[in-house]
């Protein structure tokens, strides 16, 4: 029998709850198809990549390793009352990420600008995708004058992508890094951008505009885009984080496992971030001056799948593979690899920073 209620006997749903059912309308009071087995597996169909070891969210428990620490504590009940009474929109809470009590503890929170809803349409992701609304040229202004005083110690600033724009809102961004960085000198400005569909001069306009550390994510390994980020390109990516490097800024990327790659790819995606960002006449690399500076930050999490809707998970990675990919990575010469089952990109973001300059401390 369903228990599932008829629309018309449902509570409005608020907040949080409001938002995730406009992103994935489906019957309050649970996926009825939830406790069923799947007959075939998603990632065998899209990325040929079965394994027998191979998970699915919907029939297997989340493993002890991704419990989360519950939120509390002074650091985070002022943080949570800065963010509310300046009303700033977070990716923390909009994701529901597993992280919030241990980033808002430090002081550390991700805000999103431009817009809720997202031209692009990411197998992976969770964020509305439409034709956005008005845009807010007010937006930077707003965002500076929020955040000024607020005592942060590291923001990080993300958007949706704006296809949308002409300039894929590169101009937005780049008043909101000024304006942010007038307001808040002491606090360090990360920015997670897009790839402003390879517009190089689009992209040096973000990146001149002076944010402490400027991040484009690579999300997958190379073969399995198609099927994670049909929107984007390997490649396209890698330039975008040549282009940071060449122009002197620090540069970092994350990416999911899980989600249908191997770890043998994973091995390959370091080495091409390191040969291809350091491909440039820009700051030369201090341990290897024959060769331009590479992307200095990697950060490696397990993919979650956010709903049914969304690309299942393929594999739960061991917390063990996770510190041999920290291993590997460095030795492929990134400088700080974060990696762990709830590392997102701007997990602990401050650490991770930190550990440019304090080798050893990432
Ligand atoms: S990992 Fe990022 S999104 Fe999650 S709580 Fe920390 S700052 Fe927010």
């Amino acid at each position: 029998m369903s228990t599932t209620p008829p629309p018309s006997t449902t509570a409005p749903a608020s907040g949080a709850s409001s938002r995730a059912l406009e992103r994935h309308p489906r019957p309050l009071g649970g996926d009825p198809a939830r406790n069923l087995r799947p007959l075939v597996s998603l990632s065998e169909l899209i990325l040929n990549n079965r394994t027998a070891e191979s998970h699915q969210l919907a029939v297997k428990r989340k493993p002890d390793w991704l419990r989360a620490k519950v939120p509390g504590g002074e650091g985070y009940k002022k943080t949570k009352s800065n963010i509310a009474t300046n009303r700033l929109h977070t990716v923390c809470e909009e994701a529901a990420c597993p992280n919030l009590g241990e980033c808002w503890a430090r002081g550390v929170a991700t805000i999103m600008i431009l817009g809720d809803t997202c031209t692009r349409a990411c197998g992976f992701c969770n964020v509305k995708t439409g034709k956005p609304p008005v845009t807010d040229w007010d937006e930077p202004e707003r965002v500076a004058e929020s955040l000024r005083g607020l005592g942060l110690r590291y923001v990080v600033i993300t958007s949706v992508d704006r296809d949308d724009l002409p300039d894929g809102g590169a101009g937005i961004w780049a008043e909101t890094i000024r304006r942010v960085k007038d307001a808040c000198p002491d606090m360090k400005l990360e920015v997670l951008v897009g790839d402003f569909k390879g517009n190089q001069g689009d992209i040096d306009t973000v990146i001149d505009a002076g944010a402490d550390v400027v991040a484009h994510n690579l999300e997958t390994v190379r073969r399995c885009h198609p099927a994670v980020r049909p929107s984007a390109r390997y490649e396209r990516t890698m330039e975008v984080l040549r282009r940071i490097k060449e122009r002197g800024a620090v540069a970092k990327t994350g990416i999911m496992v899980g989600i249908g790659e191997r770890d043998d790819e994973v091995i390959e995606l370091f080495d091409d971030l390191v040969a291809m960002t350091s491909d440039h006449t820009g700051p030369r690399d201090p341990r290897d001056p024959s060769r331009g500076d590479p992307c200095d930050i990697i950060t490696i999490g397990q993919y979650l799948q956010p709903t049914r809707n969304h690309l299942p998970i393929d594999r739960w990675v061991h917390p063990d593979r996770f510190a041999q990919f920290e291993t590997m990575g460095k030795a492929a010469g990134i400088k700080v690899v974060f990696s762990g089952p709830l590392v997102r990109s701007s997990y602990l973001a401050d650490k991770q920073f930190d550990g440019l300059t304090l080798p050893g401390d990432a």
